[in-house]
């Protein structure tokens, strides 16, 4: 059995990770931990969890094997850190940390220990993701050329807290959803960012200097050209993620997003063909996977080297809004 403690009483533990971890066989969750104890001990009753801990040593001490760390951004490398010298495998929530030189410490340090780290990038896990890659790499479409992602949301009310109002918590869209974006091109690309030109804006909900809408301008080894916009002000733009290639082009809809929906349509000379793919729950799979990295098969559906890369696209993007020109993306792996 592998045993879980949640770092972190979060909305996104509660509405998607503590049913993903109880849907693996052999797995529980024994313990969580909140900076308020009254959090703690209520989130622990709504969640059936047994014990509430208010400190990281109390949850590091207690009887867990692996942890969830889904607290704000700027708490990721400290409480991974601790719990990867306290031997414990760690599912860290993207951004891995605030910068990629903490998210490197974090991936030396859990290599060294010889344990596992995952960044929980959920949309790999997507059937639709994963139908796409699949497609790209088995020349469906000829030669990729260029890459469309549209992921500007309208952020829900609920989440309208320290994502648009704490740069010291790591607030802001592109640490938020552009690495998401960066992570899933790479993965349905199978290829690696060179570089990034981003603008950035204020469209009214951000404050203290964050932004909330992004257009990034990527440039791919391969050199495939890609274009990515992350919101959370725009209540019906919908979301998609395309694929032009020499012989065809991929078209997704509705498919940047924490639910397996929406649909992929291959558009080839022979016409156009709705792909099918599997509907299994995003978080699931990413347990499933992060379990079977524990047993020692295979990796977690997104390494923390995949984290380091996500956070330096992040990075080069925020760089290049702020500079205006158009900045290279090194991950130093
Ligand atoms: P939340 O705002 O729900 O939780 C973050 C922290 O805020 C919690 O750890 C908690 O601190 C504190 N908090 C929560 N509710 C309250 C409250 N009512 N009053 C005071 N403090 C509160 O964040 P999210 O769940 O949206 O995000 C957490 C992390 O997960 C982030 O790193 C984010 O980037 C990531 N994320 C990833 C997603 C994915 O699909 N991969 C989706 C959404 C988020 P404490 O623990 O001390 O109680």
């Amino acid at each position: 059995t592998v045993k879980w403690g949640l770092i972190g009483a979060s909305t996104i533990a509660r509405q998607f990770v503590i049913n993903a971890i109880r849907a693996q066989p052999n797995s529980e969750i024994t313990a969580v931990m909140s900076s308020s104890p009254e959090r703690a001990a209520a989130y622990a009753k709504e969640n059936g969890i047994a014990l509430a801990v208010s400190t990281l040593d109390a949850l590091l001490g207690s009887d867990v094997d692996a942890v969830y760390i889904s607290t704000t951004n700027e708490l990721h490398l400290e409480q991974a850190l601790a719990a990867i010298r306290a031997g414990k495998h760690v599912l860290c929530e993207k951004p891995l940390a605030l910068t990629s030189a903490d998210a490197h410490t974090m991936v030396a340090a859990a290599k060294a220990a010889g344990l596992v780290l995952g960044t929980n990038h959920h949309l790999r896990n997507a059937g639709s993701h994963r139908a796409m890659r699949e497609a790209i790499a088995g020349g469906r479409i000829g030669k990729p050329i260029a890459a469309r992602v549209f992921h500007s949301v309208y952020l829900p009310e609920n989440l309208q807290g320290w994502r648009i109002t704490r740069p010291e918590a790591g607030g802001g869209v592109v640490l938020d959803i552009t690495v998401h974006d960066a992570d899933t091109l790479r993965f349905v690309l199978g290829d690696d960012p060179l570089e990034v030109s981003a603008f950035t804006q204020a469209a009214g909900m951000a404050s203290g200097g964050l932004e909330d809408g992004a257009m990034c301008i990527w440039r791919f080894k391969s050199g495939v050209i890609a274009q990515s916009h992350e919101g959370f002000t725009t209540k019906f733009a919908g979301t998609g993620f395309e694929v032009h290639g020499s012989e065809g082009s991929l078209i997704a809809k509705d498919v940047m997003t924490q639910r397996p929906i929406g649909s992929v349509l291959l558009r080839t000379a022979k016409g156009e063909e709705e792909l099918s793919f599997d509907r299994e729950d995003l978080y699931v799979r990413a347990l499933r996977q992060f379990h079977a990295a524990i047993a020692g098969e295979g990796q977690p559906s997104a390494t923390g080297e995949d984290g380091v890369w996500s956070l330096t696209s992040a990075e080069a993007a925020l760089q290049s809004a702020k500079s205006g020109k158009s900045v290279a993306i090194d991950p130093k792996l």
